[in-house]
């Protein structure tokens, strides 16, 4: 009997095909969770949590915990932003923020104690920097007093910092913290660009911050692009890109702005006639392959680039990545505690996201509740989607002998609707079939938002009824 090999996670390699593109952009979602938050119901509250939480203590073992924080403040307002944020420079309302979180930490620590240990940590916003080194001591100082911290070598603990709010002193500060992870936005380093967006950040303060993030040993400095924004073109892209290459970080994000002002007032605030072209976006994204893949980044998808020694690289060349509403992650399998307004958890089989409102999320803590506004509990099948999803995006292939392992199902008949679909892509060259594999190739990697959609039920069942609401999703690609 032969078996058959397979050589492991696919090969970091990516083609862009413009044709193909134009012909299957659509809308689509990210897959930061599936079912994706937009499925998410106020039937799921408070109680649901709990149970979630003690179904996961009862199985018991070393179980290694993701831990989000929300801050939610910004200085200033970026036209393109389409976060949970807060304008404001009233500092006092960050004081009364953090008594309330610390408040939720307490009830999250109380709940999961003995069994508490954080081995993936990430500050998200808003700005987490708009708190003051003091404001993150005492926030730092009680997440260690209510969850126990893997030690630095083995944690990934990260932070989001904006350039315009920390000096180098402050990012030391941060190492010393605990943080050996930073990631930093700079959208573009084109002085025009940022005007047309009111994000004004000269380059000089984004070097020194990368500078000051090598000198105080983070291990992963990462910095975040946009394109598609105002003024943009290939010319000022491949100037920025130039200069992101030069200053050598050790991972890039390049995220396709999505313009949709009904969702997102501020977006209102752009000036259209100077956004660029569809053509033109594309000409700068295949810009931007082709000059990192060139300069020695790896492809991790979605958006995603990394040095080949990034903990990223590493971990997708042992199959072992993990995507959550972070992004990709190295430490798969980890319940993830989200605390702060608007936050999203997903411990056990189940998705829970924070209510959206400073005033509700005072009020359900001062109640003594955990703020929780809505949620969904996973069904088999739902979770069987997940991983297949997961390891779509995460290894851009997908065993189906170890799925039918992992689940009472065999794969060909259960998926015998998907598999019709996928033919169709086949043809178009994004995929192969055999008999024990699905691996998309260099060129679907692009579009592989659309290979998960065809195992997307709720998208599915969502298209199929006559009156569905238009999709609040962004283009595909
Ligand atoms: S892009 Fe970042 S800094 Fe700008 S408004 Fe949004 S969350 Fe705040």
């Amino acid at each position: 009997m032969t078996q058959s090999l397979h050589p492991g996670p696919a090969s970091p390699a990516i083609e862009f095909d413009a044709a193909l593109i134009g012909k299957l952009s659509q809308l689509g979602p990210r897959y930061t969770s599936y079912p994706t938050a937009d499925r998410f119901t106020e039937s799921f509250g408070y109680r649901d949590y709990l149970q979630a939480v003690a179904a996961v203590r009862r199985v018991g073992g070393r179980h290694p915990l993701s831990l989000y924080v929300h801050i939610p403040f910004c200085q200033s307002l970026c036209y393109y932003c389409a976060c949970n944020k807060i304008i404001t420079r009233d500092r006092s309302k960050a004081e009364t923020y953090l008594g309330y979180l610390k408040r939720e930490i307490e009830m999250q620590g109380q709940l999961f104690a003995g069994a508490n240990q954080i081995e993936q940590l990430h500050f998200g916003g808003g700005t987490p920097t708009y708190f003051s080194d003091a404001q993150m001591d005492e926030l730092m100082r009680h997440l260690r007093r209510w969850f126990s911290f893997a030690p630095d070598a083995i944690g990934e603990y990260s932070i989001e910092i904006d350039p315009r709010t920390v000096d180098r002193e402050r990012i030391h500060k941060l190492r010393r913290q605990g943080f050996n992870r930073l990631s930093m936005g700079v959208q573009d380093f084109d002085p025009d660009v940022q005007a047309a967006v009111n994000r004004i950040q000269p380059e000089s303060m984004t070097l020194d911050a990368i500078a000051a993030a090598r000198e105080a040993g983070f291990r992963s400095v990462s910095i975040d692009l946009i394109y598609g924004l105002p003024k943009q073109n290939v010319i000022s892209m491949g100037t920025t890109l130039s200069k992101v290459i030069a200053a050598d970080p050790d991972r890039i994000s390049i995220y396709n702005y999505a313009h949709m002002p009904h969702l997102f007032k501020s977006q209102g605030l752009i000036d259209e006639a100077a956004m660029p072209s569809a053509q033109a976006k594309l000409d700068m994204l295949a810009l931007c392959i082709r000059r990192l893949t060139r300069a020695g980044y790896v492809y991790i998808g979605m958006d995603h680039f990394a040095k080949p020694t990034d903990d990223l690289a590493i971990a997708q060349g042992q199959g072992r990545l993990h995507r959550n509403f972070q992004g990709y992650s190295t430490h798969a399998d980890a319940d993830l505690v989200s605390c702060g307004v608007s936050a999203i958890s997903s411990v056990g089989t189940t998705y829970s996201q924070n209510v959206k409102t400073l005033s509700a999320y005072y009020n359900h803590l001062d109640k003594n509740d955990l703020p929780i506004a809505r949620g969904i509990k996973l069904g088999m099948d739902d979770v069987l989607r997940r991983s297949i999803i997961q390891m779509l995006m995460c290894n851009f292939e997908l065993s189906m002998p170890s799925l039918e392992q992992a689940y009472p199902i065999t794969f060909a008949s259960y998926f015998a609707a998907e598999m019709e679909k996928l033919r169709g892509f086949e043809q178009d060259g994004l995929l192969e079939i055999d008999d024990k594999w699905i691996t998309v190739s260099p060129k679907g990697r692009l579009l592989i938002r659309n290979i998960c959609m065809v195992f997307d039920r709720h998208l599915n069942e969502r298209r199929a009824e006559p009156q569905a609401a238009p999709l609040r999703y962004s283009k595909t690609i």
